[in-house]
């Protein structure tokens, strides 16, 4: 089985919406459930050995625009969320990562030497991200106490606007290009991050705030869960010039299992072959090499195809790589050795 450190999950989500209704987010994730794509004991089953885990502020009007007759589709945007509204709810989450931790239902891991002792140790490696800052303030004030808890990833935007930057829509097709980049706060919060090693996630960001973060950070440039723009022309894939650019600054592209930004219709429908896994994967090697290309499922916060289903399938995955003919050695950086080297360089290591 080949171990897995994937780039983006939303169980912290799943877990919180299930506490809010009254249920047990440690018991659930550690014995396992129906519902969803993670807890551990599908986590193992599947080789998924760990992740980074998003705190993520959900938004409660957004609703998936059904596509047209043509197949295209344009979702508005989430309008912006509160401050104290988000920073309460992500308190919550980044407390249930805190107490998983604390139950050894998961490793809450903030170094690579952490992540590389958990998954010899075979316990889920959780690595915590935010997902859009909107629990943030604007001097950062409350920024360090988040890194305490364990903080090591961050995208200053999801699919909406806040007050560091301009996310994209969800919409198909759609070019990258969909407004403004990061604010001048949002410039603050990239150098923070570089002093205080703290990952800066570019998925859901405008492509003018992806060229803001890329002349602004030291770090390698990476996206998270995002697919290639040239296969699947939705807002939150990438151009080849930023793929280019991703390569150059030494950075990676997490492949999401996000149907809607894998089918050449975009289509929301499991239906998905892993095919078109493949090709996206595929494609982004050859364009970037394959010290570039790594995971990043979107499991819980994503239709996935139906070949993969949950946590527990993501080997078919791997299967599906080795009949293409990736090497064993290419695999390994694929599914881990990517993640753990940028990771290693945005966290000074
Ligand atoms: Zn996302």
């Amino acid at each position: 089985m080949e171990l897995v450190f994937d780039g983006h999950n939303d169980v912290l989500l799943r877990l919180w919406r299930n506490m809010k209704a009254g249920g047990d987010p440690i018991a659930e994730f550690a014995n396992g459930t129906t519902s969803g794509h993670i807890d551990a004991p599908r986590a193992k089953a599947g080789g998924l050995a760990g992740g980074l885990c998003a705190i993520y502020i959900p938004s409660g009007d957004l609703v998936l625009k059904e596509p047209d007759e043509k197949g295209h589709y344009e979702t508005p945007l989430a309008a912006p969320l509160d401050y104290a509204f988000s920073l309460n709810i992500a308190l919550e989450k980044a407390s249930i990562a805190l107490r998983l931790d604390d139950a050894n239902a998961w490793r809450l891991c903030r170094s690579t030497a952490d992540i590389s002792k958990a998954m010899e140790e075979g316990i889920f490696a959780a690595v915590l991200h935010m997902e859009g800052c909107e629990a943030l303030d604007p001097e950062l004030a409350n920024l360090d106490v988040f890194y305490a808890a364990g903080l090591r990833s961050l995208g200053p935007v999801w699919s909406r606007h806040n007050i560091f930057g301009h996310g994209v829509p969800f919409a198909y097709p759609m070019t990258t290009d969909t407004g403004p980049g990061l604010t001048d706060l949002g410039f603050d919060l990239v150098r923070a991050c570089n002093r205080l090693g703290i990952l800066i996630d570019l998925a859901h960001i405008t492509e003018k705030g992806f060229w803001d973060v890329a002349k602004t950070s030291d770090q390698p440039l990476i996206a998270s869960h995002s697919n290639a723009h040239v296969l699947t022309p939705v807002a939150r894939n990438l151009t080849d010039k930023q793929m280019d650019a991703i390569k150059e600054s030494g950075g990676l592209v997490g492949l999401n299992y996000a149907v809607t930004m894998l089918r050449p219709d975009a289509r929301d429908d499991a239906a998905t072959p892993l095919s078109d896994m493949i090709r996206h994967i595929n494609y982004m090697v050859e364009r970037m090499g394959i010290d570039h290309v790594a995971l990043g499922s979107d499991f819980d916060g994503a239709t996935i195809p139906q070949e993969i289903q949950d946590a527990a399938g993501n080997q078919n995955l791997v299967a599906a790589l080795k009949t293409e003919g990736y090497a064993d050695e290419d695999l390994a950086k694929l599914c881990r050795g990517n993640w753990l080297r940028v990771l290693g360089q945005a966290w000074h290591e």
